[in-house]
């Protein structure tokens, strides 16, 4: 599929009415490009909802949509070039050599940097991952341009430049950040914070290869070996269905408990508010919010959890949420779909009850020894 290229110019100011003086060196930037992220073997999900994101601003710029994958040269990155198209993706700039096996900073950040030199994109977008973050940062750095990290919305201004919008000052307000005079524009979203996109299993389309032009010799970091962390593999709580999570009103570590009991008798992942992990009372990973994961349940159920701006960022894309509050006031009541005023130390086991009954005799007794 082609897209023509846009023909008519931009106006000089955008739609925040900033004049944004583009140096002619950066005029010849086109085309939006979205970074397909490989976790052992499988494209993340984030990169695929980014390649959502990545269409509409393409059709929007009249620009074409490229995915860029970089990986070793075996069946995996073969794969990944096929999801970019089945996706949405116009074209594919591909590097595949040995040294991209396990992400290493070094290849990875010249695989992309030769690559924009080369090809001239002008939006590049990437998950705010662990790899995604690193990835991103050295980048930027490297190419002199601007990065907007963890944005909530990404759109087009009236003259063509990618608005950028993230929660600042700690969550209360939401800002919106131009790279007023480099190329390429670069932001980094966050896993589920933009929906997933259809598949439309179009076939493969062009696919333009590059060499990485870097010896192993010249990279610093060796990679010995990969010990999966098993905690953080059992935390799926991003794009878990359905999730149970406990706040400062549950009065103590041990009501978790009341918490993973529920979350386990309905096959939930189960997750908390902040303060539960600064605390120590649960592990980072199952923290919910603008500094924890941002989730998209179908059903999401927060037990004694006010509600604040920040936790309310990483949940309100749930399709239904169930709140238990002692507060007929508290603020969580002002975008859940549906309140229950009590105490969620005693309703949470007879909730948890009433699933298990329902649901599986065979559960029920476990619950109970
Ligand atoms: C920069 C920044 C980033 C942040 N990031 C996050 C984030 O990612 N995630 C996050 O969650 N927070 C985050 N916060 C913290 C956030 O502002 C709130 O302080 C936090 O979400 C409050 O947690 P809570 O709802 O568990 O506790 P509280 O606000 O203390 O609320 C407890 C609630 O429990 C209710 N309650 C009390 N007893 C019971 C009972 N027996 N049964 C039922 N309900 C009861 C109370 O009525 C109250 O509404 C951030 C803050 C800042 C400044």
């Amino acid at each position: 599929m082609s897209t023509p290229n846009r023909e008519t110019p931009r106006p000089a100011a955008g739609r925040a009415g900033i004049k944004k003086e583009l140096p002619d060196r950066f005029k010849d930037h086109r085309h939006v490009w979205v970074f397909i992220e490989l976790e052992r073997g499988q494209v993340h999900p984030v990169s695929v909802e980014l390649l959502g994101e990545g269409r509409k601003l393409a059709d929007k710029l009249g620009v074409q949509l490229a995915g860029v994958v970089l990986g070793p040269p075996e069946e995996a990155t073969r794969n990944a070039v096929a999801e970019a198209f089945a996706y949405g993706a116009d074209m594919v700039y591909l590097v595949e050599a040995p040294l991209l096996a396990d992400y290493r900073n070094e290849p990875f950040a010249k695989a992309m940097t030769d690559l924009v030199d080369t090809h001239k994109p002008e939006i590049l977008l990437l998950g705010a991952t662990t790899l995604g973050r690193d990835l991103a940062g050295s980048v930027a750095t490297t190419l002199h341009t601007g990065l907007t990290a963890d944005c909530t919305e990404l759109d087009v201004d009236t003259d063509g430049s990618l608005a950028a919008t993230r929660p600042t000052f700690g969550g209360s307000l939401l800002c919106t950040i131009y790279t007023l005079n480099c190329r390429p524009q670069m932001a980094t979203v966050r896993p589920r914070v933009m929906p997933m996109p259809q598949r439309a299993d179009r076939p493969v389309g062009r696919v333009i290869e590059h060499k990485l032009w870097l010896a192993e010799d010249e990279i610093v970091t060796k990679v010995l070996g990969f010990l999966p962390d098993s905690q953080s593999a059992k935390a799926n709580l991003a794009y878990a269905d359905v999730v149970v999570a406990g706040g400062l009103g549950l009065g103590g570590a041990e009501n978790l408990q009341l918490v993973k009991n529920l979350a386990r008798a309905i096959g939930a992942e189960h997750g908390c508010s902040r303060p539960l992990v600064q605390k120590g009372w649960m592990p980072a990973d199952r923290q919910i919010g603008q500094t924890g994961k941002t989730i998209r349940p179908k059903l999401y159920i927060a037990a004694g959890i006010s509600g604040a701006i920040q936790h309310r960022v990483g949940v309100e894309g749930a399709d239904l949420i169930v709140a238990i509050n002692t507060d007929p006031n508290a603020p969580i009541f002002d975008f859940a779909h549906l309140g229950i005023v009590t105490d969620a130390i005693r309703f949470l086991p007879a909730l948890t009850e009433a699933f298990t009954r329902r649901l599986s005799p065979h559960s029920r007794d476990k619950l109970a020894s």
